[in-house]
């Protein structure tokens, strides 16, 4: 952060201490762990001593010496390995962050401060063991680029590392896997996890069990990211629905007097005048009926699709396809879908191919998938705002670590305009004087439109720019690094190109001379984010590794984050400005808008905690299901149920088979029935989980009723399983020695595709289940009040009157 302002950080750690936030300020520990490893004296060794030392401490380490006692050796080894394979020495602000990601916590690093580097440390010290290390990138690029980037270092070692990414074949995933260390997203990972929990043939699966995890980027990774569901899919016939025809018949429907919006136009209703009109559209029979509720349900989500769901802010059509655009990132979001229907609605609404959405074979969210490494461990530039969340959800600890040279980017304070197009033309005006004076500039926007915009209003005024939209990381990678160059103008959606260094003068000696003299990068916010992350990770993208830099904001009161949160609502009225073209000077008017924006964060980070709540027990199924399977797939359980069930059966099939092939038959289909019955029961707890804020109606408890129901579910479910699986069990036949399971038509469905499924954007759904009142808000709240002036007892007044103001606009 900014530096100038000492004495608020001070209080603020001072207050964040108090308030028992979960980090770590105290660097002693690691301070004392480097003198150990300093004390190695590895850079007196030769080459070939190096290695041959890190040969030998692994070979103590597969004979069982713990891996902490090494830990000084290793780093040490290691550090020489990095300065002479890498030319990049390690410095001792990033031997603490490597020491303090060994004991799994989360280090908090500026970006440019070599994160990249210090992932080497604990991931050569743990692959030693032989079980294999994960370091998750945030995308495809980034696994590519630091696999290959690192290589050197670990090859100096001796160990072995490799990438995973999108288009990679089977026995190449399996390949990578089985290195000593792997680069790879999450979402892959993921995805491979849930294609090994599907696979029918052993030889199949990929991955080998989970064992410690680097997770780069980590708030990206761990919660912006961590709502998102992976999910496996596969063909089913599912009835059709007439998507084009619904879409046509809701075009015709008129605003107020077929259908209302809400008040912050996140909602919408139809009204009686609606139902009639659609029914006569379509020709259908009453849709009050309830066999026309497949019909009603698509119409409402037609309607929602049609009014709620924006081109270009919330998805872009291209190549003949509907694709998201990331909230967070402000990009197209690769393989992402909605759920519920959603999809071919919008779909049918820019009248583009429909495309089947299949049964789903199998998820977990990313929240969930994490947590399977035994050991975690994370690295990012913004933990200190969600600190909170990491230990909850995590078990981690924030450390946080000064850079290496002091920060002395200035952070300017926002400006705020009324309405959007003054905020542009200032934009477009302020970008004109900075670039004259050849100081590069990079403008994060918060959506494609937004940038298009800017874009158009530069280019009135003869500005050269660069924008980036388009999803390519490889191709971003370039221009972001190229965005420090003098007259540079690059404009990009807020997190493009994450992950690149931005370096000023693009490593030219002379030229980074001429732009630090300038005050380096000027990095130019249009927008507030719903996160004070994000913002900051923009701001970070100057004054990196203490070169000068500065940042600001270009706020206006009809920007999305304002106008969907009723922000405008909160100002005191005497402060309220009217429309005008010059920035509004009130900092009342600056400070509502920075409050609104942490209550916003607290609102996510409640809706994140219901929903873990709300899966937590189904991951516990799943995880029961997932070892059930394992032991199915390998064939090492003893099966017991139709030899019970089934006595004649049974003993007259091992006669001719033999037991063991009767047992692995039995094995492989129950295995085939539970993945059917498993796809079932994930599609009846979206039914149950659909429905069940109308518990709170009948004076019941959602979450409790929600846990009841998937626990009878699947009770029901396993009992089910074993009556199926003796039934079938019977109809199996012995021939020439072995038993054909083909016939009897139980078969994993022939393609499956992977994909995300992006939030429900009509997303009330979750803030209806928020249980009111919940201690998590308060604390929440009281720490957010403690962190940040305003005393508690304002804010939580606030809450309160926020929420009886809610409460009664829920009423009317
Ligand atoms: P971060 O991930 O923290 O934003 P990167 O890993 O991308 O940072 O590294 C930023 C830049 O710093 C890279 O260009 C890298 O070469 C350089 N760098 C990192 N550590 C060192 C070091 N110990 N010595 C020299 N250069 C370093
Ligand atoms: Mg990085």
């Amino acid at each position: 952060m900014a530096a100038g302002r000492p004495w608020r950080v001070a209080l603020r750690e001072g207050c964040q201490r108090l308030a028992g936030v979960p980090v770590e300020y105290d660097l002693r520990p690691y301070h004392t762990q480097l003198e150990r490893v300093d004390a190695v004296g590895a850079h007196a060794l030769s080459d070939a001593q190096l290695t041959s030392r890190f040969e030998a401490a692994r070979r103590a380490v597969a004979g069982g010496r713990p891996v902490d006692q090494v830990l000084p050796e290793a780093y040490a080894l290691t550090r020489e390995a990095c300065a002479r394979a890498l030319g990049m020495r390690p410095f001792d602000v990033q031997m603490m962050a490597a020491i303090a990601l060994h004991r799994g916590r989360l280090a908090q690093l500026a970006t440019g401060e070599g994160k990249t580097l210090v992932a080497v440390m604990p991931a050569a010290l743990n692959a030693m063991s032989g079980r294999g290390v994960h370091v998750l990138t945030a995308n495809d690029y980034l696994a590519r680029r630091d696999a290959a980037w690192m290589g050197a270092a670990y090859a100096f070692l001796g160990l072995t590392v490799a990438s995973v990414t999108e288009h990679l074949g089977r026995a190449d995933r399996q390949a990578a896997y089985a290195a000593d260390i792997t680069y790879v997203t999450a979402k892959e990972a993921g995805f491979d996890f849930l294609r090994d929990h599907a696979v029918v043939d052993p030889a199949h699966v990929v991955q080998r069990p989970f064992h410690f995890a680097i997770v780069d980027e980590a708030d990206f990774i761990l919660i912006d990211e961590a709502r998102v569901p992976l999910v496996i899919a596969g063909e089913t016939a599912a009835p059709p629905i007439p998507h084009q025809r619904i879409a046509e018949a809701v075009r015709t429907l008129t605003p107020g007097a077929d259908f209302r919006l809400d008040q912050h136009e996140r909602n919408v209703t139809l009204t009686d005048a609606g139902f009639r009109r659609a029914q006569t559209v379509l020709g259908c029979g009453p849709l009050h009926d309830p066999r026309q509720h497949l019909t009603l349900s698509a119409i409402h989500v037609a309607l929602h699709a049609e009014v709620l769901l924006k081109r270009d802010r919330d998805y872009i059509v291209r190549g003949g396809r509907i694709e998201l655009v990331d909230e967070f990132t402000g990009r197209v979001a690769e393989n992402r879908r909605w759920p519920h229907g959603i999809q071919p609605a919008v779909e049918a609404k820019e009248g583009v191919e429909v495309r089947p959405e299949g049964a789903v074979l199998g998820s977990i969210p990313i929240q969930h998938f994490v947590r399977l490494w035994p050991r975690l461990a994370g690295m990012t530039a913004t933990a200190l705002p969600a600190a909170e969340e990491f230990r909850e959800f995590y078990g981690l600890t924030t450390v946080v670590f000064p850079p290496h040279r002091p920060c002395s980017r200035v952070d300017e304070p926002d400006v705020v305009f009324t309405h959007r197009d003054a905020k542009l033309h200032a934009l477009a005006g302020e970008i004109a004087r900075v670039q004259a004076t050849a100081r590069p500039v990079l403008v994060g926007t918060a959506s494609v439109a937004e940038s298009e915009a800017l874009f158009r209003a530069l280019r009135d005024r003869r500005i050269k720019c660069r924008v980036l939209n388009a999803r390519h990381d490889a191709r971003e990678a370039v221009i972001i690094a190229r965005a420090g160059m003098p007259g540079a103008v690059t404009i990009s959606t807020n997190m493009a190109g994450r992950g690149t260094d931005i370096v000023l003068g693009g490593g030219d000696p002379a030229l980074r001379e001429r732009v630090a003299s300038l005050g380096g990068l000027y990095v130019i916010g249009t927008n507030r984010h719903e996160s004070r992350r994000v913002d900051d990770q923009l701001r970070g993208r100057a004054g990196r590794q203490g070169d000068p830099g500065s940042s600001r904001f270009f706020i206006s009161l009809e920007d999305d984050l304002i106008s969907r949160y009723g922000v405008v609502g909160l100002i005191p009225r005497a402060h309220r400005p009217a429309r005008q073209d010059g920035p509004v000077e009130d900092p009342v008017v600056s400070r509502e808008i920075a409050r609104a924006q942490r209550i916003i964060e607290g609102q996510n980070f409640e809706i994140r905690r219901t929903l873990w709540r709300y899966s937590a027990m189904v991951e516990e199924q799943r995880a029961q299901v997932c070892a059930r399977r394992e032991e199915l797939l390998h064939d090492e359980s003893e099966p017991t149920a139709c030899a019970e069930a089934a006595p004649e059966h049974h003993a007259a099939l091992s006669r001719t088979a033999g037991d063991r092939e009767v047992a692995r038959a039995e094995n492989r289909l129950t295995m085939l029935v539970l993945d059917r019955r498993w796809t079932d029961h994930l599609r009846l707890i979206e039914d149950i989980r659909e429905g069940i804020h109308l518990q709170r109606y009948g004076g019941r408890d959602p979450l409790t009723e929600f846990q009841r129901q998937i626990i009878d579910a699947y009770a029901a479910m396993m009992e089910e399983l074993r009556a199926e699986v003796v039934d079938r069990f019977r109809a199996l036949r012995a021939e020439g020695g072995r038993i054909d399971l083909q016939r009897l038509g139980v078969r994993r469905p022939a393609a499956t595709w992977t994909y995300l499924i992006n939030d429900n954007p009509f997303a009330s759904f979750w803030v209806s289940l928020i249980a009111p009142g919940s201690a998590g808000t308060s604390m929440a709240t009281a720490v957010l009040a403690v962190l940040y002036w305003p005393v508690a007892a304002v804010v939580a007044a606030w809450v309160f009157v926020r929420r009886a103001l809610a409460r009664q606009k829920r009423q009317e």
